[in-house]
């Protein structure tokens, strides 16, 4: 119970944003719409370290 938290990590793509970069030219003029939802946790800014998703990584 204690240790249930644990289990959600921040995103390593979006630092924990939800966001990535998209197009770095609007980014760097401040444009709304430079920035995309992160595709590896859903725009949440987390992901869950359940070992089924870890597999997949380790495969690769
Ligand atoms: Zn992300």
């Amino acid at each position: 119970m204690a240790n249930r938290t644990a289990k959600i990590l921040d995103c390593e793509t979006c630092s924990g944003t939800g966001e990535v970069i998209a197009d770095w030219e609007k980014y760097l003029e401040q444009h709304e719409d430079a920035l995309a939802e992160c595709d590896d946790c859903d725009g949440k800014g987390t992901r869950s370290a359940d070992p089924e998703h870890a597999h997949i990584r380790e495969a690769s």
